[in-house]
């Protein structure tokens, strides 16, 4: 099987090098009306939408180059990041984590993130996304998005002999006609019927159709990026570009190129007019110029990166860094976020035959499943990482009293006293962090966002994200060498509110896997252990344990985040930045409040509603 595979791969790689060399044409000292800078996720989505316009011309800047290897093709792959496309700094030491340091996964590859995700594609409950209305950005609420969720998707349900198996459902009335395809794969392991057994014995729980329509807490079959015609990974890619890249003279994407500083316009007003690249193939350094605009979609590490290396940032930061401030915007690389992720691992001792181990453990099943991919399109190589998943609110990991005296004691913090220390000396951030936490409180006592979730396959991993952090983590460029990566600080647990929830979570977790449904599977805690059961014990095995506790889920966002100045916003809620012209963020660094799930549908549809909005500006 290696074999095939490998001599899938080879040849692929070959396609892809001589895609590569036909994107090398010379764009120095070029102007085109918008130049994007990242040929990601959102960078592709507002490239295609901006071409419709054969009168518009886009330049697309990608560091990264086409991946035609099957791990960016087979959905199976998901199962595992392929590292070969990241580029992956190391965090800052993590102080409430014994200063430990974490892998920062950041795509470089054109698709970005889509090409190496776990491909789940939910989106976050309605209350997730009017809180962002609610800190000021006015259409940007559910019903404001809403209409670009359904114009980035289309969703191929599986086979009706499937769908009456499994009792799978869906609300075909929340997708539309859109390029990314989304699927439920007719395979699954037989176990899915035991976890959703055990599904239907927590209390409390609801069964909305399809975890996309905004219901937040339920259980839920989810979709992947699978695309059905194929089975094959949907990408930004094969959603936005491979379909027009032929046909569209206006929309030129430029590969193994590096935007290394923004230049600026500097005359009455302050205004971004080009961007420098250096050639990953050359090493030479070119100019290419915005007639419209600079779209920045290098994603939530890269782009405020991009910005401070600019002199678009914290004025003390870059002046540190000896990089001279072009604007003092000190949101530029506050207000991250991400997912950590509290993991508990279960030995399973009577499982079905097949289950999601079985690949690994079993040579001949595996050799056979990889001939029925390759022959049918069908079986376990088809599918994706899972499609159950249960999503809890906060009153449901604890309970509605113990909720609301969270909520309570949260209001009743000095907030600074949690934050990083550039709240303290900038008020606007600070206001800003405090209209999050009174939305934060006020979920925390519904049942109308999810706090935590549990994605499970059928063996015996049970990761549940925190989808609701109160702790900020920070992006900021390296002081002794500013054009390296930057340095991520994710400030896991700074709160300690989050720490006391980390270990509900696990509680909330064991729960689950003690129901009755789930001894079928005759689990065993391995990880953290049934010896670990005081608050204590649990939290120090976190703290000492980053396979128990991931500090990232890969899902970094908020970092030039979309709300008023007043409240510390970087972009207003028309994208641009603050106190520049010509100049808009259309990536996850946009987020205001991180959504309550993961990432990938919220930024096609941000990116979406970016393009409609860069349009309409003429
Ligand atoms: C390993 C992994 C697993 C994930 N799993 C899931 C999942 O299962 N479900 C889900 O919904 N979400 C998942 N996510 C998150 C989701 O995919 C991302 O949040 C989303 O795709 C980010 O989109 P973006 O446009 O902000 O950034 P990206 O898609 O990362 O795009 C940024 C692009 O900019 C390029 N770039 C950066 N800097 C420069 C520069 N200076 N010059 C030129 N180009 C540059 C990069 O190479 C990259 O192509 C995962 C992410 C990762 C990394």
């Amino acid at each position: 099987m290696t074999s095939i595979l490998a001599a899938l791969g080879y040849a692929l790689a070959v396609q892809s090098a001589a895609a590569t060399s036909s994107h090398h044409h010379a764009v120095d000292g070029a102007t085109f009306d918008y130049v994007v800078v990242g040929g990601g996720t959102s960078g592709l989505v507002v490239a295609n939408r901006l071409t419709e316009n054969r009168r518009n011309t886009v330049l697309v800047i990608e560091r990264g180059y086409f991946d035609d290897k099957p791990e960016a093709i087979i959905p199976w792959y998901s199962n595992a990041v392929d590292t070969s496309v990241l580029v992956s700094p190391r965090s800052a030491p993590n102080p409430k984590l014994n200063n430990s340091t974490h892998s920062v996964t950041v795509a470089a590859v054109v698709g970005g993130a889509t090409v190496v995700n776990g491909m789940g594609c939910d989106r976050g409950s309605k209350a997730d996304y009017d809180a962002w209305e609610e800190l000021g950005n006015h259409g940007w609420g559910w019903n404001g998005m809403l209409p670009y969720f359904k114009k980035s998707t289309n969703f191929t349900p599986p086979s009706p002999d499937v769908v009456d198996r499994w009792n799978i459902t869906w609300n075909p009335s929340v997708y539309g006609k859109g390029p990314v395809q989304l699927h439920i794969s007719n395979f699954q392991y037989p176990d899915i019927d035991t976890i959703w057994g055990g599904f239907r014995q927590q209390p409390g729980v609801r069964f909305p159709p399809g975890s996309s329509s905004g219901f937040g807490p339920g259980a839920y079959w989810s979709a992947n990026t699978i695309d059905a015609r194929d089975m094959t990974r949907s990408t930004a890619r094969s959603a936005y570009y491979d379909p027009v890249n032929k046909t569209r003279s206006n929309l030129r994407l430029v590969i193994g190129q590096t935007a290394t500083k923004l230049i600026f316009d500097r005359g009455k007003t302050l205004r971004a007019k080009g961007v420098r690249i250096i050639s990953g193939l050359d090493g030479k350094a070119r100019n290419v110029y915005a007639r419209r605009e600079v779209i920045l979609a290098a994603g939530a590490v890269m782009t405020p990166h991009l910005l401070q290396v600019s002199g678009i940032g914290p004025a003390s930061v870059l002046k540190a860094a000896g990089i001279k401030v072009v604007k003092d915007l000190p949101s530029v690389g506050a207000n991250f976020q991400d997912h950590a992720t509290v993991v508990l691992w279960f030995n399973l001792s009577t499982p079905s035959f097949p289950n999601p181990d079985s690949m690994s453990n079993n040579a001949a099943y595996n050799a056979t499943v990889w001939e029925e991919y390759f022959n049918n399109r069908t079986g376990p190589v088809a599918a994706a990482n899972s499609n159950s998943i249960i999503y809890y609110s906060l009153s449901q990991v604890l309970s509605p009293s113990a909720a609301v005296s969270i909520a309570s004691r949260l209001l009743a913090q000095d907030a600074r006293q949690y934050l990083p220390a550039i709240y303290s000396t900038n008020s606007a951030l600070l206001r800003g962090f405090k209209a999050q936490r009174a939305i934060l409180a006020q979920r925390f006592k519904t049942n109308t966002s999810s706090y935590t979730a549990q994605p499970l396959r059928g063996n015996g991993q049970s990761p549940s994200p925190l989808l609701k952090p109160l702790s900020r983590g920070s992006v900021t460029l390296n002081l002794t060498h500013p054009e390296s990566l930057p340095v991520v600080q994710y400030n896991t647990f700074m709160n300690p509110i989050d720490e006391e929830l980390a270990v509900a979570v696990v509680r909330r977790s064991r729960r689950y896997w003690a129901s009755p449904a789930l001894q079928k599977l005759g689990p065993t805690e391995r990880q953290p252990g049934a010896e670990y059961q005081t608050d204590s014990q649990i939290l120090d095995y976190l703290k000492a344990n980053p396979f128990a506790l991931f500090a990232s889920l890969a899902h970094p966002s908020g970092t030039c985040a979309m709300m008023p100045e007043k409240l510390g916003g970087c972009v207003a809620s028309d994208l641009r930045v603050y106190g520049v012209e010509g100049l808009s963020v259309v990536d996850a660094s946009v987020i205001p409040l991180i959504s309550g799930t993961s990432l990938q549908a919220t930024v096609y549809a941000i990116a979406e509603k970016a393009a409609d909005i860069i349009k309409a500006r003429g």
